[in-house]
C-alpha cells in the first residue's frame, strides 16, 4: 500500500513537472484581490463589536439607541469613513414615511416586578432582562392583586370579574389585552404570560412585546405591563388556582416619547470615477439586549466591511472603488423609507442593496444554513450573479480541501473561531427585513439579504453571543466586502467578465426551468395536461423575459464602451435564438406527450376565461406619494384601513403590488407572478384572493383603476 502510494506521488510529481496544472478560477474579481480582502477581514473584530453593542437595549428612540448610534459613529470615524452622519427621523402618532407608520419611540430606565404574597420574591428586573417590561409601559409604583382572565382579548373573558385597580394576567397578545383590560375595564396593568393554555409547555424565554400606548380615542394613556416567561406565568397561575391571593409590586420608570426621534447612522467610502453611483449596505441597529444575532451581527459585519476595505485602500493594497459604497445602520423596517424620503436623490443614485440581518451562527451549535436571499423576479439584475459568484468562492475556499479536492485559495478561518465546513446557499426572494423595501416596484433597487435560516430565539434575553462563531462572521464579512467591492470597482473593461457571468448563469436558470417544465408535464394527468402546458409555457416565456432584463441591466457598467455594449448585444441575440429553440422543443415535447396520452394537442391556448377577461380590463396604478411597501409590522394597513386580512408579507402579494405600475394590466401581472411562483415554488393564490386584495388596496387609496 505504502509503496503504491509513493509511486503515485512520484508520478504526480513527474506529471506536474511537464506543465503547471491550470487553476480553476471562476471569480469575477481577480483572485489576488479576493485573497487580499480575505486576509484583512477579521471575524474576531466583528465578534467583539457584537459584544460592545450587546450592552444596549435599543428600542426605537431610546437613550440606548442613541448610545449605540454614537458607538457606530465613533468606529466609522476611526476607520476613516467619509460623510459619517447620525441620521435623525422625527416620529409621533401621526408620522408616516411613505407607506409606513413607524412604531413610537420609548425609553425605559428601570422596571421591577415582585411577588409579595403568598411569598415574597423578585420576579423580573429590567437590569436582568430588558425584555421583561412591555414596550410603551409608563411610570408606575403600585402594589395590587393579580386576576387571571384567560386569553383576555375578548370582553367575555372579563365577565363577572372586578378589575379596577388590579393587575390582569392573560395569555393573549398584550397589545389586544391592554386595549380591553386597561382602557375598557380600568385594570392597573397587565402581566403577559404566554402559553397558559398549553399545559405541557415550559420555557424561560422572555419575549419583547408591546402594549397599546393610547386608547383608541386618544384620551387614555397606557399604564404598564410585564412580559413573563411560560414558567413564571404558570407559577403565578398555580397560586391563583389553589385559591391563594397573589399580591405583586410593580415599579417602572419609562416614557413613551411622542414626538420622539428614531436614529440611524450613514457613512461612505466615496467612489473615485462615478461617485454618483452607489451601492448601499444596511443592517438594523435596534432590538433588545443582547440581540447578538438579531442584528448586532449585521451591524458588526458592516463595520468590519468598512474597516477592512478602507484599510486596504489606505495602504494602497487595492484601488479605491470607482463607485461609492454607502453604509446605513438603520432603524428596522421603516429606516429605508425614512432615508429615501429625507434624501430622495439617493433613490436615483443607488444601484443595489445588501442587507445583513442575522449572520454568523456557529452551524454546529444551531441547526441552520447561511443564505443569500435573492431579489424577486420583478427586480432581476446582475446583483444575484455577483453574490452567487462570491458565495461560491467562499464555499470552495473553505471546503475544497475538506472534500478531498485541491485546496482552493486560503481557507477563510478566524484565529479565534471554528474550522467548520461552510454551508451556504442562495435562495429565492423571501423573508421579512429591510431588503424588501428596496425591492418594491416604485423604489426599484434590487437588494439581497444575508441571513442564517432558520434562526434562533430572537427578541428575547436568549439571543446571546455564545451561539456565534468568529470564523463564520469572517466569512460573511468577506462575502459582503468582496461583493460590494466587485460591484463598485467595476469599470467598462471589467464589465466584460460580468456580462459573461450573467449570460451563462442565465442560461443555467433557463435550462433548470425547461427541465422543470418537462418534469411537470411528465407527471401531469390527462385531464390537467392542457392547463399544465399553459402554466409551464407561461413560466418559460417569463423566464426569458427575466434573463433579457438581467442581461440588459449590465449596461450600467459598460458606460459606452463599444466592446462591452457589443458583447451585450451579441448575447441578447444568442438568448433570442435560445428562446426559439426552447419554445419549439417544449411544443414538440408537448405534442408527442399529448399523442401518447390521447389528448388533442390542437388549440392548446384556450380562450380567455371570464376571470382572465376581468383581470385584463384592470390596469392598477399605485398612488405616487405612497412609495415602498407596507411590511407586516406596519400600522398603515391595519389601523388606517383595516387591511388586517392581507398582511402582504408573502412574496406573491409583494410582487403583485410591485408590478402595479399603471401600465401592466392585471392579467399580465398575474401571469408574471404565476410564472415566478411556479419556478420558485411559492404558495399560489386564487382569483378570489387577488380580487379581494385589489378591492382592499383600492378602498385604501393605495391604488386606483
Ligand atoms: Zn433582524
Amino acid at each position: 500500500m505504502k509503496s503504491k502510494f509513493l509511486f503515485l506521488m512520484a508520478m504526480i510529481g513527474v506529471l506536474s513537472g511537464f506543465a503547471p496544472a491550470q487553476e480553476h478560477q471562476n471569480e469575477i474579481l481577480p483572485r489576488t484581490i479576493m485573497e487580499k480582502i480575505a486576509g484583512e477581514v477579521s471575524g474576531k473584530i466583528a465578534f467583539e463589536h457584537i459584544r460592545d453593542l450587546g450592552i444596549y437595549s435599543r428600542w426605537y428612540g431610546s437613550d440606548d439607541m442613541e448610545k449605540a448610534a454614537d458607538f457606530i459613529v465613533d468606529r466609522a470615524k476611526l476607520y476613516g469613513l467619509s460623510d459619517v452622519r447620525k441620521e435623525q427621523f422625527p416620529v409621533d402618532q401621526d408620522t408616516y414615511y411613505w407607506m409606513q407608520k413607524p412604531w413610537l419611540a420609548w425609553n425605559c430606565e428601570m422596571a421591577e416586578l415582585r411577588i409579595l404574597e403568598p411569598e415574597r420574591r423578585l420576579i423580573a428586573s429590567y437590569e436582568a432582562n430588558t425584555t421583561c417590561v412591555l414596550v410603551y409601559s409608563r411610570d408606575t409604583d403600585i402594589e395590587a392583586e393579580v386576576v387571571y382572565v384567560g386569553k383576555g382579548v375578548d370582553p367575555s373573558d372579563y365577565e363577572g370579574k372586578d378589575l379596577r385597580g388590579k393587575i390582569v394576567l392573560a395569555y393573549g397578545n398584550p397589545w389586544e389585552v391592554s386595549k380591553i383590560a386597561v382602557f375598557r375595564f380600568g385594570a392597573a396593568g397587565i402581566l403577559s404570560g404566554p402559553a397558559l393554555d398549553k399545559p405541557g409547555l415550559t420555557s424561560t424565554t422572555i419575549s419583547q412585546m408591546r402594549i397599546k400606548p393610547w386608547s383608541e380615542d386618544g384620551t387614555q394613556k397606557s399604564t404598564f405591563g410585564f412580559s413573563l416567561s411560560v414558567n413564571q406565568a404558570k407559577e403565578m397561575l398555580k397560586y391563583l388556582e389553589s385559591g391563594k391571593k397573589v399580591l405583586v409590586q410593580a415599579r417602572v420608570k419609562a416614557e413613551v416619547r411622542s414626538p420622539g426621534t428614531h436614529v440611524g447612522v450613514t457613512a461612505t467610502i466615496p467612489g473615485t470615477d462615478d461617485p454618483e453611483e452607489e451601492i448601499i449596505l444596511t443592517a438594523h441597529l435596534d432590538h433588545p439586549r443582547p440581540g447578538a444575532h438579531d442584528d448586532n451581527s449585521g451591524c458588526a459585519t458592516l463595520l468590519e466591511v468598512a474597516r477592512s476595505l478602507n484599510a486596504l485602500i489606505a495602504q494602497k493594497a487595492i484601488a479605491a472603488p470607482k463607485r461609492t459604497i454607502r453604509f446605513y445602520w438603520t432603524p428596522h423596517v421603516w429606516g429605508v423609507h425614512m432615508l429615501f424620503s429625507k434624501y430622495p436623490e439617493l433613490l436615483k443614485k443607488t444601484l443595489a442593496g445588501i442587507n445583513v440581518d442575522c449572520v454568523g451562527l456557529d452551524q454546529t451549535k444551531f441547526s441552520t444554513r447561511f443564505s443569500v436571499v435573492l431579489p424577486p423576479y420583478s427586480r432581476a439584475s446582475w446583483l444575484s450573479d455577483v453574490l452567487e459568484n462570491t458565495l461560491n468562492y467562499v464555499s470552495l475556499a473553505n471546503n475544497a480541501a475538506k472534500w478531498g479536492w485541491r485546496a482552493y485559495g486560503p481557507e477563510i478561518v478566524d484565529h479565534d473561531g471554528s474550522r467548520n465546513v461552510f454551508w451556504g446557499r442562495s435562495i429565492p426572494f423571501t423573508g421579512y427585513s429591510d431588503h424588501v423595501f428596496f425591492n418594491s416596484g416604485d423604489v426599484g433597487i434590487p437588494a439581497v439579504m444575508l441571513i442564517d435560516l432558520p434562526f434562533g430565539s430572537h427578541h428575547s434575553q436568549n439571543d446571546e453571543l455564545e451561539l456565534l462563531d468568529p470564523t463564520q462572521l469572517k466569512r460573511i464579512s468577506f462575502l459582503a466586502a468582496a461583493s460590494a467591492y466587485t460591484i463598485t470597482a467595476m469599470g467598462p473593461e471589467e464589465s466584460l467578465r460580468l456580462i459573461d457571468e450573467v449570460y451563462h448563469e442565465g442560461k443555467i436558470r433557463l435550462e433548470t426551468e425547461m427541465k422543470l417544465a418537462k418534469s411537470i408535464l411528465y407527471q401531469s394527468p390527462k385531464e390537467r395536461m392542457k392547463k399544465d402546458y399553459g402554466a409551464v409555457e407561461n413560466m418559460i416565456i417569463h423566464g426569458f423575459r427575466r434573463e433579457h432584463q438581467t442581461l440588459l441591466s449590465t449596461r450600467v457598467f459598460a458606460k459606452g464602451n463599444a466592446e462591452a455594449l457589443n458583447s451585450i448585444k451579441r448575447m441578447e441575440t444568442m438568448i433570442r435564438k435560445f428562446e426559439k429553440e426552447c419554445r419549439a422543443d417544449l411544443l414538440a415535447f408537448w405534442q408527442a406527450r399529448a399523442v401518447k396520452m390521447g389528448v388533442s394537442a390542437i388549440s392548446i391556448r384556450p380562450e380567455y376565461t371570464p376571470e382572465e377577461q376581468e383581470m385584463k380590463g384592470i390596469v392598477p396604478k399605485k398612488a405616487p406619494e405612497l412609495l415602498g411597501d407596507f411590511g407586516s409590522l406596519n400600522e398603515y394597513p391595519v389601523e388606517r384601513y383595516q387591511l388586517q386580512s392581507i398582511m402582504p408579507d408573502q412574496p406573491y402579494y409583494f410582487e403583485l403590488l410591485s408590478l402595479m405600475d399603471g401600465k401592466r394590466n392585471m392579467l399580465e401581472i398575474l401571469r408574471f407572478v404565476q410564472a415566478e411562483a411556479l419556478s420558485v415554488n411559492y404558495e399560489p393564490i386564487s382569483f378570489d384572493q387577488v380580487r379581494e386584495y385589489l378591492g382592499l388596496l383600492k378602498e385604501a387609496g393605495i391604488i386606483s383603476y
